[in-house]
């Protein structure tokens, strides 16, 4: 940035010498979008609204080729500009012009166009490359993940470095299409639904075709690779549903993930009825192999899911959390990582709601539960849900104490209001990106209610809040019976 500014003051100072009219020269696009946590993720200069993947990607050798295409609009009078990417670049097109390039530091990809592009100029970036994913680390580890039968490129919030070249960061979405050549008789599954069936292609290669019609985030973009059984119907309202199930999980395993994923159809047409109507074109989960991927991710329309969920049985409420993420997280995404809390409290909040629904548990007697369970001095409390930091970006004050926060909020308004701030927030924010602030003015414009306190108490300040009134019992609750699932999904969710 100070690199711009100076250039740009130069060249004003030497018109004003000349007498010439004042005009911005062309200028690099910044390295970052200007994240606070994460000032490299991202890149200025311009905005993508869409990509075209296409790869060939072999499981034996874990080699991907590939060509993306860009398409993007110049923000300002551009010279250069960044690309997050890892892999070995053979080629850079703009506008169809060869442009230089050069890597610097982990993970940026520096391009120079052969010529400069007008501020609201169209950009066409065709990168070519290849590479083994799994051998390159940035930002210290590899996030593409290897099976014995495949990967998976589901990561958060990198992932997408690993397998093509973008504008990484939440706050620049774009449509998707992905396309995949995979040897034959192996899957290749994404996001959103299939344009056209899986073709032969080259002898021995079969092609799939994936295509997101909705604005998406890179790192929610996904790409896994195996042997899978995938199932398929329509919703209710007539839209695609895609699960998949490793073929390498035990049949104990396939049973209980297939008896919470196919349930996907039920539990979102639920969470419409809270959250407002689904925002996408496409439903479905993958369940991958045992011991490879360590978490589970809402990758839009298509959560991917670790089997460890499902270890110990049927598990509805990791289905049900990463679900409410198409609301919170995929639809209304985080203008900036540091707003997290606003994904993964409203995730949270809806095991909650899943629970109450199931009469396993209110939320009122899992908020007793876990407000009075976690020790005085733990992180959930020494640590500011509206400001976590990246060590703990995916902490229990993100998830825990971010649905206390909401479940204090519903006390606070009432039911009418909290439902009708939630189902406007996924209205005024859908498709786009949204901070705390805007959160808490949306709250209090629709309550009429001051809630500077309870935000500052519950968001903002890294000690236990106190509960309003002397009302409530400080007995320690037992637990409800939701919570062995609950907190054994928040085990693994926190572990990645
Ligand atoms: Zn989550």
């Amino acid at each position: 940035m100070r690199r711009l500014l100076v250039a740009t003051l130069a060249t004003a100072l030497t018109l004003a010498g000349t007498g010439v009219a004042a005009q911005a020269a062309p200028a690099p696009g910044a390295p970052g979008i200007g994240d606070s946590y994460y000032p490299d993720y991202g890149n200025g200069g311009y905005d993508v609204s869409h990509y075209d993947i296409r790869l060939r990607y072999t499981p034996a050798t874990d080699r991907l080729t590939g060509t993306t295409t860009i398409l993007a609009t110049a923000t300002q009078d551009l010279s250069r500009l960044n690309l997050d990417f890892v892999l070995d670049t053979s080629s850079v097109l703009v506008n169809n012009r060869p442009a230089t390039f050069t890597r610097q530091g982990d993970h940026e990809l520096v391009v120079t166009p052969a010529r400069t592009v007008a501020k609201g100029g169209a950009l066409t970036i065709v990168v070519q490359y290849s590479g083994v994913p799994s051998s390159k680390v940035a930002a210290g580890y590899t996030a593409w993940i290897r099976t014995p039968d495949g990967a998976a490129a589901v990561g958060e919030p990198e992932i997408a470095w690993w397998w093509y070249p973008s504008n990484d960061h939440p706050s620049d979405k774009a449509t998707f299409d992905v396309s995949v050549s995979v040897p034959d008789g192996v899957e290749a599954i994404s996001n959103g639904v299939q344009p056209r069936p899986p073709v032969r292609e080259t002898l021995g290669y079969t092609r799939w075709s994936w295509r997101s019609l909705k604005p998406q985030a890179t790192y929610l973009t996904f790409l896994t690779v195996g042997q899978y059984d995938i199932t398929q119907d329509t919703t209710s309202d007539g839209s695609p549903v895609y699960n998949a199930y490793s073929q390498l999980l035990p049949q104990d395993f396939r049973d209980a993930a297939q008896a919470s994923v196919e349930r996907t159809a039920e539990i979102t047409d639920w969470e419409s009825t809270v959250f407002g109507p689904f925002p996408f074109e496409a439903r479905g989960g993958v369940v991958t192999p045992p011991g490879t991927l360590g978490f589970a991710l809402e990758n839009q329309t298509r959560p991917n899911y670790s089997s460890a969920f499902f270890r110990r049985g049927s598990n509805t409420y990791v289905v049900a959390h990463e679900n409410a993420h198409q609301w919170f997280g995929d639809s209304v995404s985080v203008r900036n990582w540091q707003n997290i809390w606003l994904n993964e409290g409203f995730a949270s909040y809806a095991e909650w709601l899943w629970s109450e629904k199931n009469d396993e548990g209110t939320a009122q007697e899992i908020f007793d539960y876990v407000y009075s369970s976690y020790p005085d001095d733990a992180a959930i409390w020494t640590t500011a849900p509206a400001d976590p930091g990246v060590d703990e970006l995916f902490g229990d004050a993100v998830y825990d104490r971010g649905a206390l926060t909401l479940h204090q909020l519903r006390l606070a308004v009432g039911d009418d209001d909290f439902f009708e701030i939630v189902r406007t927030w996924t209205a005024e924010h859908k498709y786009g990106n949204a901070t705390t602030e805007e959160f808490t003015a949306l709250a209090e414009k629709i309550s009429g209610k001051d809630l500077d306190a309870l935000f500052q108490a519950w968001l903002y300040t890294p000690s236990k809040p106190a509960l309003p009134g002397a009302a409530r019992a400080l007995r320690a609750p037992s637990a409800p019976k939701s919570w062995a699932a609950i907190s054994a999904t928040h085990q693994l969710l926190n572990e990645h």
